[in-house]
C-alpha cells in the first residue's frame, strides 16, 4: 500500500487481529480513517472494528502510545494484540447469553463461570463490574460499552473451539469437580450417609465419595465425570494446539 495521505490516519492491525476487519481489508491488514482532530488512539482502533479489550501495544511512530493520545494527521497505528495468557479478575468469568454451553465447560472444569440466558446487555456490564468478573462474548458491539471493565472476544463456533480459545488466553487452573456444572455453586465434599437416598441403586453400590453443590444440592462424584473431564483437557489441548485466527 502507498503511505498514508496527510489528512488520514491508518490502523494498522497485527495479523492475529486481521479478522476483525471488514472482509475488503483484511488481506491488507489496513483501515485508512479520515484525521478528527478529537480522535483517541482508542476511538480509532474501535472505529476499525477491533474492540479493545483485544488490543495489546499500539505502536505510533516506533513508540507505545497511549490509548488517551490524539494522533496527528498521517500517524500509522500499528496494533498489537493482547498478550496471552491474561490474568482472570478476583469474580472469575460472565458469559453472555449465547455462551451456555462454554459456561457449563469451564464451570466442569472448577472455573467459576456465572451464566444465566436471560441477561440483557447492561445487566451483563453491570454484574461484570459489581462482581469483579471478566465478560466473555462473541459480540463486539457488547465489549465497545464504555463501562464494560474487562472482557474477551471468544472466538470459535463451537464450544470445544471456545474451550480453547478461552484456556488459550487466560492463566487458569482447572480443579475439576470443585464447581456445579447447573448453577456455579462451590462443592464440598458430602458424606455417603448424606446423599445416599439420592442415587441410583448401581452408584450407591459402587462409589464411596461425593461431593454436593452447596447452592443447588446437587450431588458429584468421580467416574463417568473425571472421564470426561479427561477427555475435554485432552481435547482442549489438542485445539489449542492448532489454533488459527478466525475465518469470518
Ligand atoms: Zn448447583
Amino acid at each position: 500500500m502507498s503511505g498514508p495521505v496527510p489528512h488520514d490516519v491508518v490502523v494498522r492491525l497485527d495479523p492475529e487481529l486481521r479478522w476483525l476487519l471488514a472482509p475488503r481489508f483484511r488481506s491488507a491488514g489496513d483501515r485508512r480513517l479520515p484525521f478528527d482532530p478529537d480522535a483517541t488512539v482508542g476511538h480509532l482502533v474501535q472505529a476499525a472494528g477491533v474492540p479493545l479489550t483485544e488490543v495489546g501495544p499500539v505502536v505510533v511512530a516506533g513508540a507505545q502510545a497511549a490509548l488517551d493520545v490524539r494522533p496527528a494527521p498521517g500517524a500509522v497505528l500499528e496494533v498489537r494484540p493482547v498478550d496471552r495468557p491474561q490474568p482472570v479478575p478476583t469474580g472469575g468469568f460472565l458469559l453472555d447469553v449465547g455462551l451456555g454451553g462454554l459456561a457449563r465447560r469451564l464451570r466442569l472444569l472448577g472455573l467459576d463461570a456465572a451464566w444465566r440466558n436471560d441477561a440483557d446487555d447492561p445487566e451483563l456490564v453491570a454484574q461484570a463490574t459489581a462482581e469483579d468478573r471478566v465478560l466473555l462474548t462473541q459480540d463486539r458491539g457488547l465489549l465497545m460499552r464504555r463501562a464494560l471493565p474487562a472482557g474477551a472476544l471468544v472466538r470459535g463456533g463451537g464450544t470445544d473451539e471456545q474451550l480453547a480459545d478461552v484456556l488459550d488466553r487466560f492463566a487458569v487452573v482447572p480443579a475439576p469437580l470443585t464447581r456445579c456444572t447447573t448453577c456455579n455453586g462451590e462443592l464440598r465434599p458430602a458424606p455417603k450417609a448424606a446423599v445416599a437416598d439420592l442415587l441410583e441403586p448401581g452408584t450407591r453400590r459402587t462409589v464411596e465419595e461425593f461431593s454436593r453443590c452447596t447452592r443447588c444440592g446437587q450431588v458429584y462424584w468421580r467416574g463417568a465425570h473425571a472421564t470426561r473431564i479427561d477427555a475435554i483437557l485432552q481435547q482442549a489441548a489438542g485445539t489449542r494446539a492448532t489454533l488459527q485466527p478466525p475465518v469470518v
